[in-house]
């Protein structure tokens, strides 16, 4: 008996080593949580609805290149986080803004309309490693605006985004700067690497590496000691060209004018190499390391980069994990709404007649179940309770014989007898 215990033992180990799970950082939401998940999608479409921006569905696949030419070869994206599958030349897109521009370019978006308002919302990928907050596949609800390069669109899309976090109740703040363009960056680009050489030897791997390829992006590093090295690190801010410095000016005096708080952050660099002037991030302390909740900026040489007419753009992602992850640390719940009617038909026939009573009311948009087990009416009773039925339909023998059906409110407990046709009972479960 002993030895068979044991055997028994390990055959349920091999037998949990086997089954197959999720990949690492993959994640299923299940349905207690995608309540939360569209709570969150509704109010955004319905927010960028206001603002009269149009929908846009794009591939999950592109080609390699395109997230090569646009986010930038030095970047971490590009160089670590991407998934490709390097036989077909193909990724599983990193973020969207590429994807969009691609198809803006590709379908001439730009010939009737000079100036295209797009979202979009999907899964995006990324090989990094999996913590709170930071998954392999996430999701991004993804805002651009292409064909203006008016301040006046920067400052209204994060006024934009500032309206959702309102009326979704999440409490974030605004950093704010500007990464200067092809004329003023350089000139700052070299004044930032002469402020590092020297400091190059208390910087991390990476940094030492970003001072060849991408040195911005050094102001960016989360460590502690790479930030205490670049605390007084010259500010790109007090390197714009005249054009860049009055445009982010009009950026400011937008915010202001729509009374949209913020704060400038000139260690914000952003880590795709498309943006140029305004960028721009919301940020929370209530996520640990995983800060920002929404992210974007101004990136106008991109479109032209990628084929397309010269004209500029701006836009911002906004992670859905995030916002789902601060929901819940204030408790927020959202629930389905109520079902109409749970229809018990008892016996064969009771429950045959049920059986077409509840697709016709479906028809008629009510929502209403009824259980195919032939359980006994206690506990079909218990399971209308449990699935917070409004109202329960008994069809019983006699309910058969005469005609009607017993029609009961579980929240007043009344019960009355009511025909048994679709649009009558329609009419009665949905007149509360
Ligand atoms: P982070 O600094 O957190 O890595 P990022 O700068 O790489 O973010 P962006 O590419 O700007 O992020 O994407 C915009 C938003 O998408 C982020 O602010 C965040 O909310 C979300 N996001 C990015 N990467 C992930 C991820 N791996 N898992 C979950 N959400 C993510
Ligand atoms: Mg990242």
């Amino acid at each position: 008996m002993r030895s068979f215990g044991k055997f028994y033992y390990f055959f349920e180990l091999l037998e949990t080593v086997l089954k197959i799970k999720a990949l690492k950082g993959f994640k299923d939401i299940l349905p207690d949580e995608v309540i939360l998940w569209k709570y969150i999608e509704d109010a955004a479409r319905d927010i960028f609805q206001r603002f009269n921006f149009s929908e846009i569905r794009l591939p999950i696949l592109e080609k390699t290149d395109l997230f090569a030419r646009s986010i930038g070869e030095a970047t971490d994206i590009v160089e670590k986080e991407m998934y490709t599958f390097v036989d077909k030349q193909v990724t599983m897109r990193p973020e969207a803004t590429a994807s969009l521009i691609r198809a803006y370019i590709e379908h001439g978006l730009y010939v009737h309309k000079p100036v295209q308002r797009l979202f979009t919302i999907g899964p995006m990928f990324r090989h990094e490693r999996p913590q709170k907050g930071r998954l392999r596949q996430f999701h991004q609800m993804d805002i651009e605006v292409l064909g203006s390069e008016n301040p006046l669109v920067d400052a209204e899309l994060m006024g934009m985004a500032a309206m959702l976090f309102t009326e979704l109740n999440i409490s974030v703040s605004l950093e704010l700067n500007s990464l200067g363009c092809p004329q003023c960056r350089p000139p700052y680009r070299a004044r930032l690497l002469s402020f590092i050489e020297s400091r190059l030897d208390a910087l991390c791997e990476d940094c030492r590496r970003r001072s060849t390829t991408n040195p911005l992006r050094i102001l960016d590093c989360k460590k502690d000691h790479c930030r205490q090295q670049v605390e007084d690190a010259p500010s790109v801010l007090a390197h714009l060209c005249p054009d860049c410095d009055a445009h982010f000016q009009a950026v400011q005096n937008g915010l202001q004018h729509l009374d949209v708080d913020y704060s400038l952050n000139k260690f914000m660099v952003r880590g795709l190499d498309y943006y140029c002037r305004t960028t721009f991030e919301f940020v929370t302390s209530d996520l640990g390391a995983q800060s920002a909740v929404c992210a974007g900026g101004r990136y106008d040489g991109l479109i032209e980069k990628l084929g397309g007419p010269g004209k500029a753009g701006i836009g911002f992602a906004m992670g859905i994990e995030r916002l789902v992850l601060l929901l819940q640390q204030q408790e927020k719940s959202a629930a389905d709404p109520d079902l109409d009617l749970f229809v018990i038909g008892l016996g064969e026939e009771g429950g045959k007649l049920g059986y077409g009573l509840v697709h016709e009311m479906r028809k008629g948009r009510c929502r209403v179940t009824m259980d195919h087990e032939g359980r006994s009416l206690k506990s079909q009773m218990k399971q209308a309770n449990k699935a917070g039925s409004r109202y329960v339909l008994i069809i019983g023998d006699n309910e058969l014989a005469s005609g009607k059906g017993i029609l009961k409110n579980m929240a007043t407990q009344q019960q009355q007898d009511v025909e048994l046709d679709s649009s009558v009972l329609a009419e009665r479960v949905s007149a509360s």
